[in-house]
């Protein structure tokens, strides 16, 4: 069975209101099995609107549509529908009765504008809004060579449209779609330090059309995500579906895997830390906070995440308060645990020395570790000034102290502007978790 959705409103065409509706019914659809292969969207406007219902008409079994059912001269979906169906309105005395109910209870009389909330396409049902004035459509439009295109209209406003959808739409959707309803479920494996390109290129075959169960790749901020989605009757059926394709993307992709579904490279940290028993604190010279706020989000109650510095004027102070650091001899040697050879992480050659900069973050992290006295401290340094320059691109350098080492790392400030904080944070969290991951956990 497949579906379409219609949004309905000059709202919505002239951008200034984001169509959330069609999303959530999709959603919702996904859950019964449906699939939705379209989601059209039209203004407020006779013409547009029976055109758009009758195309839905000729390629969708199911239609939903939402907004356009209120009661002023803009709100046309029951006209459009009706005209895309060749039906003429009629009036429902049980639906009028309601709505002048309603106005009673506000203590209003019903404006004669109103009644044309009690018209319908001849042949449909009502769909009952219980704390609205304008009632649902449900109606089968005829297409030749087909048993009818069923037609739920439902009004815009969205928490309507959702006890709409929960009372009567999705219960009559599952009754009549039978054994053909059955689940999709999704899995998205989500990865950090390498570009959706390489990852595709390190997954042969797996990201193609007529794959089962299909894979699709996304992009966000630098976080690229594995959507696998299986079909099935049941859940167990679903799963078991999606794992070996899952397994297989963990197996070519190890460590740039950080999570599932709802994880981020902050959830994945703290609860890596958690595991360990081990305290973290940041210290940040370029990203005003942001490290900060998003760690203590992932750990509400603070027993990982104890706090950190966020130094502005950043350049300045960073520089100062880590000069300070260095004066007081906070950088601990250079050294390197065993066993990192199998982790990926792209930081200073062990042959090299620090750089002034890389140092002024080193000693940033080893004297916030033991003002606060944690078992990890990760700084982000200042930023550059200037995106680029003529020789190239500048680099953040970020630091990060453990108990036996103090590791440092760069990463270059390219990319749009908008995403240089986040990605640069996220750059930081990998790094934490790269480390934590290919480091022993104490008392092993
Ligand atoms: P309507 O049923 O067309 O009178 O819409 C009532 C209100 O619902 C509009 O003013 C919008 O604020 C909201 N609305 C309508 N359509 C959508 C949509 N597709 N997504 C989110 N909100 C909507
Ligand atoms: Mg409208």
């Amino acid at each position: 069975m497949q579906a379409e959705i219609i949004a309905l409103g000059d709202e919505l065409t002239s951008g200034q209101r984001l169509d959330t509706n069609s999303q959530w019914l999709s959603q919702q659809l996904a859950a019964c099995g449906v699939r939705v292969l379209f989601h059209t969207t039209a203004g407020d406007d006779l013409t547009a609107g029976c055109e758009v219902f009758r195309r839905a008409i000729e390629r969708s079994d199911v239609i939903i549509s939402t907004g356009g059912l209120g009661p002023t001269a803009d709100d046309l979906t029951r006209q459009c529908i009706a005209m895309a169906c060749g039906v003429d309105l009629v009036q429902d005395a049980q639906m009028l009765a309601h709505i002048r109910r309603l106005f009673a209870r506000r203590g209003r009389q019903m404006p004669e504008r109103n009644a044309v909330q009690a018209m319908f396409p001849r042949g449909s049902r009502p769909i009952p809004n219980p704390h609205g004035t304008a009632p649902g459509i449900d109606m089968i439009a005829p297409r030749v060579g087909h048993a009818g295109v069923r037609i739920f209209a439902l009004p815009g406003v969205p928490a309507e449209m959702r006890e709409m959808w929960d009372a009567s739409v999705r219960p009559a959707l599952v009754a009549t779609s039978g054994p053909a309803c059955h689940l999709i479920r999704h899995r998205a494996i989500h990865c950090y330090g390498a570009g959706e390109s390489a990852i595709e290129a390190m997954l042969p075959g797996l990201i193609q059309r007529g794959h089962v169960p299909t894979v699709g790749i996304t992009a966000s901020q630098a976080t690229i995500t594995l959507r696998i989605t299986a079909e099935a009757a049941d859940l167990e059926t679903c799963c078991a579906a999606m794992q070996p394709t899952a397994d297989l993307i963990y197996r070519c992709l190890g460590n740039l895997v950080f999570g599932e579904d709802e994880d981020t490279l902050q959830d994945v940290v703290i609860r890596l830390l958690a595991q360990r028993g081990q305290t973290l604190a940041t210290v940040e010279g370029g990203s005003g906070g942001t490290l900060a706020q998003w760690l203590s989000a992932a750990d509400p109650d603070g027993r990982v995440y104890r706090g950190g510095w966020v130094l502005r004027d950043p350049v300045l102070n960073a520089n100062s308060v880590a000069d300070q650091a260095l004066a007081r001899g906070d950088d601990v040697p250079d050294s390197r645990p065993a066993g990192r050879a199998a982790v990926h992480i792209d930081e200073r050659p062990a042959t090299e020395s620090p750089s002034p900069a890389a140092r002024r973050v080193r000693a940033l992290a080893s004297g916030c570790r033991a003002s606060f006295q944690t078992d990890y401290a990760l700084t982000i340094g200042p930023f550059p000034a200037h995106i680029e320059t003529d020789s190239g691109s500048l680099p953040v350098h970020m630091a990060l102290a453990g108990p036996d080492a103090v590791w440092d790392r760069s990463t270059l400030y390219v990319g749009h502007p908008e995403i240089l904080l986040p990605r640069t944070v996220k750059e930081a969290l990998n790094f934490l978790r790269l480390t934590l991951v290919s480091s022993p956990r104490p008392g092993l």
